[in-house]
C-alpha cells in the first residue's frame, strides 16, 4: 500500500514497543548477574572458609602430633594444611589495598583451595560489598583469624626450633603445645562466627536481592502497565477512529447505495460485498469471490469494452470508470457503472484493485428513453413538413429543418449562428412592411398570429403562417426560441382549386350547374332592378348515346369537351357557358334583347350541327336542341327560369331535335313536361311524409292445386295530398326522367324486406315468393345488390324467397349491366321475372342474355287475347319459347274466366289480374290492415300497374 510505505518500518515499529523494556530488562538481567555473582561469590567465601578451616584444623592436628612424635613429615603436613589459611591472608591483605594487587591475591586465593572460577567473584564481592555490615563483620572476623594463624604460625615456628634444641623434651614443647590448643581454642568460634556472619551476610544479599527483583520486577511490571495503558489508550483511540472511518464509510456506501468489489491481482480473488450480490438478485453470499465470477456474469457484448478500460486503467494509468451488463439471477441483465483504482505496493508493482458498482439501470433506462426521445424529436423534426428554426434568445439561428432549408434556400451550417431576419427574411402580406423581430415577440410574448411572406435567399416568395415559441429550460429560463414557418402556399392552392372544383365542371372546365345557378339568380335580381333583358338557354345534345355507346365512354367524354371548346367560340367574352350534367349545358346571356338572344342560340345550333367528331375514322354529325328562356323583371326565380328552359329544350326535342324552342308558357307540351316537374316535388313530399305504401297481388298457378303460402307481387302506391291513392303511371316516368327511382325502388326494398320479417315474426309467413318491381337505374346503380344483401341481413329474410321483376325494356336498355345484376344476385338465391314481355319486338333476340326464371307476358295481350286473334297467338309464341328455354310464364291482367280458361289451354303456367285477387295492402298482419284502409281498396279497380 502507498499508505503503508509512508507508515514506519516494521523493526523500528517494533523497537518503538520494545524500547521502554530494554533498560529495565537488562537492570533485571545486570541484578541478576549481580544477584548470582554475589551469591556465588558468597558461596566459594564459605567453601573457601571451609577450606580455611580444615587447614587450620589439620594444621593444628599435625603440629600437635609433630611436638610430641617430633617426626618432620608432620610437620611438613602442618606447613601444607596451614598453606590454604596463609594463601586466604595474603588475599585478603591485597584485597585490602586501595590498589590491590589482584594477582597476587589470586595466587593467594588459589592457595586457600578456592576454585579459579570463583575469585574473580570473591574479588566484586569483596570490593563492592566491603563496606556491607555483615560482610565487613565477616572480613573482620576473618582479619581475626588471620593474626590467630599468624600467631598459630609462630607457635609452629617455636615449636619446630624447641624440637630442633636438643635436650627439649615433652615438657619443655609443652607450653607451645598449650598456647597451641589455645589458639586453636580461639579460632573455633572465629570460624563460626565466620560463616555465621557469611551465612548472614549471604541471607541479607538474598533479601536484598529478592526484595530488588521485586522491586525491578515491580519496575518491570508498571512500565509494562504504563506502555500497555499507553498502547491500550492508543489502541482505542484508533478503534475509535477506524469505527468512526468505518462508519463512515458505511454510510457513505450505504448512502450511495453502491456494492464494494476488491480484486486481489496477485491471487485472483475478486470480493463482492452483499450489496452487489443483492443488486443483480443472488443472496448475500452465492455469487463465489473469484474474478471467473465477474466474467461469468458480464454480458457477451460487454466484454471488448470491459477488457479495453481495464487495460487502459492498468497500463496507462486511465481512470477506471466502466459501464457494462452483468447477469442478473432472474436471467436478465443489470446496466452497472464500475469504478476502481489500482493500489501497488512499496515496490511499485500491482497488488490489489478496489472500487464500487453502482446500479445505473434507471439512469440508462432514463439515457434510452432520452435518446429515443431526442431521435425521435430530430426525425420528427427532419420529417415535419413545417419549416422549424430555432434560435438562442438573441435570435441566433441554431438550427434549421430540411423544410426551412428549402424555404429559406440557407443550409443549416451557412445560417447557424446568422440573426433570424437575416435568413428569413418575412414581410407582412399587403403591406410588405417587414416583420418586427419575430425574437423580440415571442420573448414578451406578443405574438399577433398573421400571415406573412417569407422571401428565400433566390427570390422565391412563400405565403406562410409563422408561430413563435418560447424554449425554456427547467427553471422556466427563457433559453431559446423556436419559429416554425408553415407553408400555407399549397392549402391557397388547394382552397382556390376546391374553390374552383366547386364550382367548375372537371371534365370540361366550365361553370358547373352550382355556379351557373348562383349566376342565374344574381342576374335575374340585377334585372328585376335595372330595366332589360337576359336570356337563358337550355342545351341537350342529340342522340349523344350513340357515340358513347359506339366508341365508348371516352370518345363521348372526348366529344363533350370538343362540344364545349365549339360553344365557347360563339358567345361573348362576359356570357356564361356552363355544363349542367350528361350532354346538357346551360348558357346566360346577359343584357341581351330576345332577337339577339334568339340569334345567337340559332348559329349555337348549327355550329354545333356543323361541327364533326372523329373517332378513329369515324365521323359524327351532333345536334343540339336548345330551349330558350327570356329573363325580365317578371321571371320568378332560378328554378322558374331553369324549369322553363328545360321544358322549352324538352319541347325541341319533342318536335324533331337540333332545333331552337323560344319558351311560351301557353305551350301545351312545355305544360305537360312542367306537370311533369311537379310530380318531383310531390314525389319528394310523399316520401318524406311516409305517403308510399305497397299492395300485394297473389300470383296463382294454372295447373295443378294452389300450394300453401303465396306467390305474390308488390305493387307501389302513392297517396295524394287528398288522401287518395295514386296509380304508379302518374309519377313514375316523371321519377325515371328526373331519376328519383333508385331511391324508389330502395324504399320498396327496404320496407317490403321489414314488412317481411315483421309478418314472420307474428307467425304470418304465408309469403313463398314476393315479387318487387325494379327500375332501370336501379339496375345500373352498382351499389344497389351490397344494399339488397345488408337488408337481407339486417331483416333476416331469406333472398330465395324474392323475385325482382325488371321490365324488358329496363333490361334492354342496360343490358350488359342488366345481366350482371341478374347473375350476382341469383348467386344469392334470388329469382327473376321479365316484366312486360314482348311489347319490344326486340324481346327474343335479348332473352338469351338475360337468366330470368319467369316471363311475365305483356298485360295488353292478355286483356285482349279472346278478341283479337293476333294477341292470342303472342301469348302461345311468347308461352312455348318460354317453356323453350325452362322459363315460366305468367299472364297479368286475367280479368275474366274465359281468359282463365283459354291460358290455362294454352299452358300458361301462372295467372294474375283482379279475376284471380286483386291487389290488397302489404302489411305486417294482413287481415287487420285490410279492414284499416277499406277508404283506399274502393279505388283499386283505377289501379294499374
Ligand atoms: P336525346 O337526343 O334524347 O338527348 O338522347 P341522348 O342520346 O342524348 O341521351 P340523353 O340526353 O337522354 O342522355 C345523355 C346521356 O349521356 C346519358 C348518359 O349515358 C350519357 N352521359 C351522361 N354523362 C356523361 C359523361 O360525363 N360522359 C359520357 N361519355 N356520357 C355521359
Ligand atoms: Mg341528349
Amino acid at each position: 500500500m502507498r499508505q503503508a510505505g509512508k507508515s514506519l518500518p516494521g523493526d523500528v515499529h517494533a523497537l518503538r514497543v520494545i524500547w521502554p523494556f530494554v533498560p529495565v530488562v537488562i537492570a533485571l538481567a545486570l541484578f541478576t548477574i549481580a544477584s548470582v555473582d554475589v551469591l556465588s561469590a558468597a558461596r566459594a567465601l564459605v567453601a573457601g572458609e571451609s577450606q580455611w578451616s580444615r587447614g587450620q584444623k589439620n594444621a593444628v592436628m599435625h603440629l600437635l602430633r609433630y611436638g610430641e612424635d617430633r617426626d618432620e613429615a608432620d610437620f611438613r603436613a602442618y606447613l601444607s594444611d596451614i598453606a590454604a589459611p596463609m594463601g586466604d591472608h595474603r588475599a585478603r591483605i591485597e584485597l585490602d589495598r586501595d590498589k590491590p594487587d589482584y594477582e597476587r591475591a589470586r595466587a593467594g586465593f588459589l592457595a586457600g583451595a578456592i576454585h579459579a572460577d570463583d575469585i574473580a567473584g570473591i574479588f566484586r564481592l569483596y570490593r563492592n560489598f566491603r563496606h556491607v555490615e555483615e560482610v565487613d563483620a565477616a572480613i573482620r572476623i576473618w582479619a581475626e583469624g588471620d593474626r590467630e594463624i599468624a600467631a598459630l604460625h609462630e607457635q609452629a615456628m617455636a615449636l619446630r626450633q624447641l624440637v630442633a634444641e636438643p635436650g627439649c623434651g615433652v615438657a619443655c614443647v609443652e607450653p607451645v603445645l598449650q598456647g597451641i590448643v589455645a589458639i586453636d581454642a580461639r579460632l573455633t568460634p572465629l570460624e563460626a562466627a565466620f560463616s555465621q556472619q557469611l551465612g548472614r551476610a549471604s541471607r541479607r544479599v538474598t533479601r536484598w536481592l529478592t526484595v530488588g527483583a521485586v522491586v525491578v520486577a515491580l519496575a518491570l511490571l508498571l512500565s509494562g502497565i504504563l506502555l500497555c495503558q499507553g498502547r491500550l489508550r492508543r489502541e482505542r483511540r484508533l478503534r475509535e477512529a477506524l469505527a468512526t472511518s468505518e462508519e463512515r464509510l458505511q454510510l457513505a456506501v450505504g448512502g450511495s447505495n453502491d456494492g464494494l468489489w476488491d480484486w486481489d491481482v496477485r491471487s485472483g480473488k475478486l470480493y463482492f460485498s452483499p450489496r452487489c450480490a443483492q443488486m443483480l438478485g443472488f443472496e448475500p453470499d452465492a455469487l463465489p469471490h473469484a474474478r471467473e465470477t465477474l466474467l461469468g456474469l458480464l454480458h457477451p457484448a460487454d466484454l471488448n469494452g470491459f477488457d479495453d478500460k481495464l487495460w487502459r486503467h492498468l497500463r496507462r494509468g486511465e481512470p477506471y470508470d466502466a459501464n457494462f451488463r452483468l447477469r442478473t439471477s432472474g436471467d436478465g441483465y443489470l446496466w452497472v457503472r464500475a469504478r476502481g483504482r489500482l493500489v501497488r505496493g512499496d515496490d511499485g508493482r500491482v497488488m490489489r484493485m478496489a472500487g464500487s458498482l453502482t446500479d445505473i439501470s434507471e439512469h440508462k433506462r432514463y439515457e434510452s428513453q432520452l435518446f429515443a426521445e431526442k431521435e425521435r424529436a430530430q426525425v420528427t423534426l427532419q420529417a415535419i413538413g413545417d419549416a422549424v428554426v430555432t434560435t438562442d434568445v438573441w435570435g441566433r439561428i441554431e438550427s434549421l429543418n430540411p423544410t426551412a432549408e428549402a424555404l429559406t434556400g440557407w443550409r443549416e451550417e451557412e445560417a447557424r449562428g446568422r440573426l433570424l431576419q437575416q435568413v428569413c427574411a418575412l414581410c407582412e402580406e399587403g403591406s410588405e412592411a417587414p416583420l418586427r423581430n419575430l425574437v423580440a415577440l415571442a420573448l414578451q410574448q406578443r405574438w399577433p398570429g398573421m400571415t406573412a411572406l417569407l422571401t428565400g435567399r433566390g427570390g422565391r416568395t412563400v405565403a406562410v403562417k409563422p408561430s413563435v415559441a418560447l424554449i425554456r429550460d427547467r427553471s422556466a429560463q427563457a433559453i431559446g426560441v423556436v419559429v416554425v414557418l408553415h407553408d400555407i402556399s399549397h392549402e391557397r392552392e388547394h382552397a382556390a382549386r376546391l374553390a374552383h372544383e366547386a364550382s367548375h365542371d372537371a371534365l370540361t372546365g366550365l361553370v358547373n350547374r352550382t355556379e351557373f345557378e348562383r349566376r342565374l339568380a344574381a342576374a335575374i335580381a340585377r334585372v328585376r332592378v335595372t330595366s332589360g333583358t337576359h336570356a337563358l338557354m337550355y342545351l341537350d345534345l342529340d342522340q349523344f348515346k350513340v357515340v358513347n355507346d359506339t366508341c365508348g365512354h371516352a370518345a363521348g367524354d372526348e366529344l363533350i369537351r370538343q362540344m364545349a371548346a365549339v360553344m365557347r367560340a360563339q358567345l361573348r367574352k362576359g356570357d356564361t357557358l356552363a355544363r349542367l350534367g350528361g350532354d346538357e349545358f346551360g348558357i346566360l346571356l346577359e343584357h341581351c334583347p330576345a332577337p339577339d338572344a334568339e340569334r345567337m342560340a340559332e348559329s349555337l345550333r348549327r355550329a354545333v350541327a356543323g361541327f364533326r367528331f372523329t373517332h378513329r375514322q369515324r365521323t359524327f354529325a351532333v345536334g343540339v336542341s336548345i330551349g330558350l328562356v327570356a329573363l325580365d323583371g317578371d321571371t320568378g326565380g332560378v328554378a322558374e327560369a331553369m324549369s322553363a328552359a328545360d321544358a322549352a329544350c324538352y319541347v325541341a326535342k319533342e318536335n324533331g331535335r337540333n332545333r331552337v324552342q323560344v319558351y311560351h308558357p301557353q305551350d301545351s307540351v312545355v305544360q305537360a313536361r312542367h306537370g311533369e316537374m311537379e310530380w318531383v316535388s310531390r314525389v319528394h313530399a310523399a316520401l318524406a311524409a311516409g305517403r308510399f305504401c305497397l299492395y300485394e297481388q297473389e300470383i296463382v298457378p294454372l295447373h295443378g292445386q294452389r300450394q300453401g303460402r303465396k306467390h305474390v307481387e308488390l305493387l307501389l302506391r302513392m297517396v295524394d295530398e287528398r288522401n287518395q291513392l295514386v296509380p304508379p303511371m302518374a309519377f313514375v316516368p316523371a321519377c325515371e326522367r328526373y331519376n328519383l327511382m333508385p331511391m324508389i325502388d330502395r324504399w320498396v326494398v327496404e320496407t317490403a324486406f321489414a314488412t317481411l320479417a315483421q309478418r314472420r315474426a307474428e307467425s304470418a309467413e304465408d309469403i313463398a315468393l314476393c315479387a318487387i318491381n325494379l327500375s332501370a337505374s336501379s339496375l345500373a346503380d352498382v351499389r344497389f345488390p351490397t344494399f339488397i344483401r345488408e337488408q337481407a341481413q339486417r331483416t333476416g329474410v331469406a333472398l330465395s324467397g324474392i323475385c325482382f321483376e325488371i321490365t324488358e325494356t329496363a333490361a334492354i336498355s342496360n343490358l350488359a349491366q342488366a345481366a350482371a345484376f341478374i347473375e350476382q344476385m341469383q348467386a344469392l338465391g334470388c329469382v327473376f321475372a321479365l316484366d312486360d314481355f314482348g311489347a319490344g319486338m326486340a324481346s327474343f333476340i335479348y332473352l338469351k342474355h338475360l337468366p330470368a326464371a319467369y316471363l311475365k307476358i305483356d298485360g295488353s295481350f292478355v286483356r285482349e287475347m279472346l278478341d283479337d286473334p293476333v294477341n292470342q297467338v303472342m301469348v302461345e309464341v311468347i308461352q312455348r319459347i318460354g317453356h323453350a328455354m325452362g322459363k315460366k310464364t305468367i299472364a297479368e291482367y286475367v280479368e275474366t274466366e274465359a281468359e282463365l280458361a283459354r291460358l290455362r289451354e294454352l299452358g300458361v303456367d301462372l295467372a294474375q289480374g283482379h279475376h284471380i285477387a286483386p291487389p290488397v295492402p302489404f302489411v305486417p298482419t294482413p287481415r287487420q290492415a285490410t279492414a284499416t284502409i277499406g277508404e283506399a281498396r274502393g279505388l283499386e279497380a283505377l289501379m294499374t300497374d
